[in-house]
């Protein structure tokens, strides 16, 4: 029991996890970008003028070398960190992708996530599941459900609706909540109308 919790918490914050890595890496490397962007340039400026100089100048000569080792070992440094920045980017951000397809605890299976980060992320994926479609209506994540005008407003599926993603108008027609409707098809199959429809 204890180790089916722990699981569960693994899973339902993995993907939170490696979304918090993706972040941090891609703000790192975006300051990086920033700080490189202003720094070159000041350094380019110091070694051409130490280059003009050191034509005349022996002591100049003397510390262009050192200034030039300096300049293009920095430049490996920050080769290599955006190297690694980018490895991490890639491969969080591949962890919470795959994650959050396949991986994504269900609604109501989220263990130690606070609430309203919940919402979010099953909100988020309604939005991802519905906001396609399956034109051969085989496939069950991307079928949506629409109510047609033939509804007599009895409510079964309102009642019947598990998520809360029909709203009850008696008498009216109804209409489903794309946003918290899961496809699961229990509507359909209380409609007495056949008003329910697969799209
Ligand atoms: S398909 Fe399931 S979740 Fe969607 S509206 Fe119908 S009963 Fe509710
Ligand atoms: S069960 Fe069918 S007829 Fe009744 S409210 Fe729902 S869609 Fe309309």
């Amino acid at each position: 029991m204890k180790t089916s919790r722990w699981k569960s918490l693994a899973r339902s914050w993995a993907g939170i996890l490696a979304a918090l890595i993706a972040l941090i890496a891609a703000v790192w490397l975006l300051s990086m970008h920033i700080h490189t962007r202003r720094i070159l340039p000041v350094e380019k400026a110091l070694v051409d003028s130490l280059k003009e100089k050191a034509k005349t100048d022996v002591e100049v000569q003397k510390i262009l070398q050192p200034e030039l080792d300096r300049q293009h070992e920095s430049f490996v440094k920050r080769q290599n960190a955006y190297d690694r920045g980018g490895l991490v980017l890639l491969i969080s951000a591949g962890i919470f992708f795959a994650w959050f397809r396949w991986l994504r605890p269900e609604r109501g299976a989220w263990v130690g996530v606070p609430a309203g980060m919940q919402r979010y992320l099953d909100k988020l994926s309604a939005e991802h599941t519905h906001g396609r479609c399956c034109p051969a209506a085989q496939c069950k994540a991307l079928i949506r459900y629409h109510i047609l005008d033939s509804c007599i407003g009895c409510g079964l599926c309102a009642d019947a609706c598990a998520e809360g993603a029909i709203e009850a108008r008696p008498g009216e027609q109804h209409e489903v909540i794309d946003g918290l409707c899961t496809s699961c098809g229990t509507c359909v199959t209380v409609c007495p109308e056949d008003a329910i429809e697969e799209a």
